[in-house]
């Protein structure tokens, strides 16, 4: 629950850097190159002088930073997220880093994903442990229970809070001495180490490593906790070892292309399912396109394996957000209009084939399709790099609820002909594994597969949580 109203909100990106004197202006450029996973708010919470500091708005990394207030954030340790969500949730209580004084102290928090229990924990806190709720975060029930827990270390205390949350985690925590981050066990969202001179940075993507010069040490392994103080850093394993499900669709969509993630660069990933496409749904074609940016690759890769040329049949105008960033329907179909224009000399009466990386609701593509049709293109054939979403997801992607998901209710055909195209195919999970490097046991599918690697929200509002759904022998070893 990304934001307590029964829906899955949230993909975000995190930052963190220790020990350089500039913390705060290089975790700023690591939000810059992670603004993707999250245009709605940003915050930066930076340690110095015995105390933290922090800075956060609703808006890009741009708006929310101006000279002013970056220059405020003093300290050589600071913690970085930008968030993402849709309605109801877009304020500031809700932007992080949460930060929160407590009797040992005060801490900050950024979190990647979505807890499937925190609905259950927070009842929990309220009800019986009194506690008040700043935001409505799925992400504060962490910091809540960090600042119930006994220990006297502040790993320590996190590592007890984490034991009690299920879900999809990726975490940079800061206290006045140290700085910890995060992977759940089953390694859902990315999260990596780096090296900048003496200072260690951590970061969702290698993107923002990039951006600061720094170099990529290693990811944080599925389910390790990792500790950085003054004397240095330090490792822990403290959850029981079950096998990682990464997200698929970090692969599909979420990541930027220049990052690796999950032990393979994203680039290559989407070329090869456009290769794979090509393989499976070969078509007579003038050109191939791509929806601009995140087909850009698979597309590239479809045309290397057909010999059909690349075209640029879509200009992005680069200045607006991303397509899901509005909170309604009607904003968002305007939203499509300005943002992507079609180059009518390079498509007016050819056969394309179009290449889109995923059909969620269905809204892009209808739209998109309109506006190929009426610059006179003569056939178009679409083909999408993920298989059919029919699930949503529980673990920090931005999913609808399924009645909206478009290949829930509807059948490939009935999609295809509601969108208007000539023809219609789907990737297929295995070529999905193939292009991905791994087989089914490798990764989360939940949203084409509907196996979903722990316990669901609903589960725990069950009085009878005997027979939960989904109950994967790891997430027991969680209570
Ligand atoms: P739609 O089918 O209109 O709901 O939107 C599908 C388009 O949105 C795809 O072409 C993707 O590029 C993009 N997309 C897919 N999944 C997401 C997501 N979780 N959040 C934001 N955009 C997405």
């Amino acid at each position: 629950m990304g934001d307590n109203d029964g829906h899955p909100k949230h993909h975000c990106g995190v930052f963190g850097v220790f020990g350089h004197p500039e913390a705060a202006k290089l975790t700023y450029l690591g939000l810059y190159a992670l603004q993707h996973r999250g245009q709605e708010g940003a915050g930066i919470v930076c340690a110095g002088n015995g105390r933290l500091n922090g800075h956060r708005g609703v808006g890009l990394v741009s708006d929310v930073f101006k000279p002013h207030k970056l220059g405020r954030l003093k300290g050589d340790r600071a913690i970085g997220h930008v968030r993402y969500s849709t309605f109801g949730s877009n304020n500031l209580k809700n932007v992080q880093p949460l930060m929160a004084d407590y009797a040992k102290g005060s801490m900050a928090l950024g979190h990647n994903g979505n807890l499937v229990n925190a609905g259950a924990l927070r009842d929990d806190l309220e009800e019986r442990g009194g506690a008040i709720f700043q935001s409505t975060t799925d992400s504060e029930v962490i910091i809540q229970l960090i600042a119930r827990s006994r220990k006297e270390r502040f790993p320590d205390a996190v590592i007890e809070a984490l034991r009690k949350v299920i879900g999809a985690y990726s975490i940079v925590a800061l206290d006045n001495h140290c700085m910890v981050a995060a992977r759940d066990p089953l390694g859902f969202r990315p999260l990596w180490i780096g090296r900048r001179g003496g200072a260690t940075i951590f970061a969702s993507e290698t993107c923002a490593l990039d951006i600061i010069d720094a170099d990529w040490v290693r990811e944080i392994e599925p389910g390790e906790v990792v500790v950085v103080t003054q004397d240095g850093m330090e490792s822990y394993k403290p959850f029981e070892q079950v096998t990682p499900k990464p997200c698929i669709f970090e692969f599909i969509y979420v990541a930027r292309p220049d990052s690796e993630i999950f032990g393979q660069s994203v680039d290559e990933v989407r070329k090869r399912l456009g290769r794979n496409l090509a393989k499976l749904a070969p078509v007579d074609a003038d050109i191939v396109m791509s929806v601009p940016d995140s087909s850009n690759q698979a597309a590239l890769g479809y045309a290397h394996e057909s010999g059909i040329p690349f075209d640029m049949g879509f200009i992005r105008n680069h200045y607006v957000g991303r397509t899901f960033i509005e909170p309604d329907q009607s904003i968002r179909d305007f939203g499509v209009k300005i943002k992507l224009n079609a180059a009518r000399s390079a498509i007016q009466g050819k056969r394309v084939v179009l290449i889109d990386d995923s059909i969620v609701r269905g809204t892009t593509s209808k739209k998109i399709i309109k506006v190929l049709r009426r610059c006179g293109v003569e056939e178009i054939h679409f083909r999408i790099s993920a298989p059919p979403i029919i699930n949503s997801c529980f673990y920090g992607i931005d999913t609808p609820d399924r009645e909206r998901l478009i290949a829930s209710q509807m059948s490939v055909e009935e999609i295809r002909q509601y969108l208007g195209v000539d023809s219609l195919v789907f990737m297929t999970i295995d070529g999905l594994l193939d292009a991905a490097g791994g087989n089914k046991d490798q990764y989360c599918t939940a949203c084409f597969t509907n196996q979903y690697p722990t316990m669901l929200p609903s589960d725990f509002d069950r009085k009878e949580k005997d027979a939960p759904r989904h109950l994967d022998t790891s997430t027991e070893l969680f209570f």
